[in-house]
């Protein structure tokens, strides 16, 4: 054994750089963090070949008076935290006091910084850790660090930098969180020359526009919601716009950007029955709260942080979302062919949207399950799991469970796949802007499913099971809310295997569960029995419907359960919605209008595909070269 020695502040600097100081982002965070501590207004960030070459931060905020230029640079020197104390209610970005020695002494730095209370400026330059210069200087207010040839004197960690561009694209990505994070500064990137943003400063709105432009900004729903101390505002996608990947989506708490897993788990929640497979969500979200309601101290970067209630955060956001998505104008408006393509669902699929039709059975039929004339049904059920099985439908079957309890499943199953794959995914909205006045003139339907409707200078289609569903959904949520929910019985009950976790939810809530239509009671071990279900949601996957719900417990905890369950209630209800039968009456259309027109809310139902297609008569007159 080797005597031990005590680190020399150099050795030690350089060890505790690989812990801030990863690659170039990573020290523009700290940079520009440490320009947003000192109240900076405007920032300019610019980079050479990804950072590794330069990376320079200037900014207009307090700047550092000439003393204590070099003390920023020892280890643990920060004018942010004096006390233990400070650190339960920190609200600044960096308090560990140790980012600039660490970047310090793996590079070559120059920092000149003047504050608005002193005549003159200083600057500092420090290569590897040294001091090389200090001395006075004539300087604007505020400060301008200069950081070169990252890991210069340390080449086994420059070998694990990336390619420039790709340690540029970092760079670029954090810059964009920096300027959503702070609407108002003003921030200025420029990257090997070349202006890569440069935001306003004025709000989101710009800084959004910044970012991502101007499509993307008409494609995002805002939002704004305060319950008690706590502020959740921001954007989301409209459910018509996702995207292939989860880069677009920003949490902002107190003004920082950070990750955080309830967060998420909550927004994708909010979006379960929005998103087709394989897409994400759009959302910047920004949380407001008391510094003492969450901590920030979990991640050596402090990109996570962990909130004190979690339960509380989900809900909340959870709900701001939900809103946000039902109040939104979801009227496609179709301008180019290629977004037709794109976004419209294929007619063939509309061709089997025979509601309660089977797979296996052309002929639309409807399956009314009702209590009255029990064995006719049952035995309509039995013989259409016999066609089920006969077709080679692959349906799993529990080993305990009865024929018949079988046959109901697999039947309400193959109706909900059938409806998923055709109308499940649909919204209306704005329903009322389309209905209102007298211009609206009724011109007919297409292929049983899409209404017509000239407006104005546009004609719109209206897919009319989406309307359909926008009915129940409005029937049951005023049901809820009016806690009068219809039951009805189930032909044989359904039992729901839990495990030990999801039991203890289950008899916890068992209550809320009742109060919402359903006859549930504990079944033995491990087991419930649910005998009746809210009448608007005959035809519900009850299994998959309490799957569901039993799927989120771990992330909720505290979480109130009433409203989880009404929430997926109401999302599930538009897809229980089924309706033997395309061919709609011009009676029942006028019918379907009538309900839709006195139904005062924004007529969107909560699933990813459009309900109503705008297209203008200037667009129809480009397809006839009419214009062009
Ligand atoms: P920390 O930010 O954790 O305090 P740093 O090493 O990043 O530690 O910075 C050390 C100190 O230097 C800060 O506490 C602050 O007083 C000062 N400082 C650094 N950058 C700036 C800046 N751009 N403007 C004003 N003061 C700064
Ligand atoms: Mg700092």
């Amino acid at each position: 054994m080797s005597k031990i020695n005590v680190l020399t502040a150099q050795v030690f600097n350089r060890i505790a750089a690989g812990e801030v100081v990863e690659r170039p982002a990573s020290i523009v965070k700290e940079l520009v963090e440490n320009s947003l501590d000192a109240g900076a207004s405007s920032i300019r960030i610019e980079v050479v070949d990804g950072g590794i070459k330069q990376i320079k931060v200037i900014d207009n905020g307090s700047g550092i008076v000439f003393e204590d230029l070099q003390k920023a640079f020892l280890p643990h020197a920060t004018s942010k935290i004096a006390t233990v104390e400070d650190l339960e209610a920190i609200a600044s970005l960096g308090f560990r006091g140790e980012a600039l020695a660490s970047i310090a002494s793996v590079s070559q730095i120059e920092l000149t910084s003047k504050t608005a209370n002193s005549e003159v400026g200083g600057t500092l330059e420090i290569d590897g850790g040294k001091v090389t210069k200090h001395e006075e200087v004539a300087s604007p207010n505020g400060t301008f660090i200069t950081v070169n040839n990252l890991f210069y004197n340390t080449p086994a960690r420059a070998k694990f930098l990336n390619k420039p561009k790709t340690e540029e694209t970092k760079i670029t990505n954090l810059v964009s969180r920096f300027i959503l994070a702070n609407p108002k500064v003003s921030f200025t990137y420029i990257a090997n020359g070349k202006e890569v943003y440069r935001s306003t400063g004025k709000n989101l709105e710009e800084a959004v526009y910044t970012v991502y432009g101007k499509d993307t900004l008409n494609s995002l729903i805002p939002f704004e919601e305060k319950v008690d101390d706590i502020t959740i505002s921001g954007y989301v996608g409209k459910p018509t716009y996702s995207k292939s990947n989860r880069t677009y989506q920003t949490l902002i708490i107190n003004g920082r950007y950070v990750v955080n897993s309830t967060v998420s788990a909550s927004v994708y929640g909010a979006y379960s029955n929005y998103l087709m497979k394989g897409k994400f969500p759009f959302f910047i979200i920004n949380l407001n709260m008391p510094h003492n309601s969450l901590d920030v101290n979990v991640h050596p970067n402090k990109l996570d942080v962990k909130f004190i209630n979690s339960g509380r955060i989900y809900s909340l956001i959870n709900n701001a979302v939900v809103n946000a998505l039902l109040s939104a104008n979801n009227i496609l408006r179709i301008e180019n062919t290629e977004e037709v393509k794109e976004q419209i669902i294929p007619s063939a699929t509309y061709e089997s949207a025979s509601g309660a039709s089977f797979k296996s059975d052309n002929k639309p039929h409807e399956v009314e399950i009702e209590s009255t004339d029990l064995v006719q049904k049952q035995a309509d059920l039995l013989s259409s799991f016999e066609s089920i099985k006969g077709s080679s439908n692959k349906t799993a079957f529990g080993e305990n469970t009865s024929v018949l309890t079988n046959s109901l499943h697999s039947s309400l199953n193959s109706i909900k796949e059938d409806y998923k794959t055709t109308v499940n995914e649909t919204q209306i909205s704005a329903f009322e802007s389309v209905m209102d006045g007298s211009d609206i003139n009724y011109i007919g339907k297409v292929f049983n499913t899409f209404l017509l409707i000239e407006k104005q200078d546009s004609l719109y289609l209206i897919d009319q099971h989406a309307a359909h569903e926008r009915l129940k959904y409005d029937k049951l949520t005023q049901q809820i809310n009016n806690k009068q929910i219809e039951s009805q019985m189930l032909l044989v009950p359904i039992i729901i295997n839990t495990n030990h976790l999801e039991e203890e939810f289950m008899l916890e809530h068992l209550s809320d569960i009742q109060a919402l239509g359903f006859e549930i009671e504990s079944f033995g071990s491990l087991s419930f029995k649910i005998s009746s279900i809210p009448a608007v949601l005959m035809g519900l996957n009850v299994e998959l419907f309490f799957n569901n719900i039993l799927k989120d417990i771990s992330v909720f905890n505290s979480l109130n359960s009433s409203d989880l369950i009404n929430d997926k209630l109401k999302q599930i209800s538009c897809k229980s919605a089924v309706k033997g039968g395309d061919n709609l009456s011009s009676d029942e259309i006028k019918l379907l209008f009538e309900a839709m027109h006195k139904n005062n809310t924004t007529l969107l139902c909560p699933h990813g595909r459009p309900v109503i297609v705008e297209v203008t008569r200037k667009e129809i007159d480009k397809w006839f070269k009419r214009i062009v």
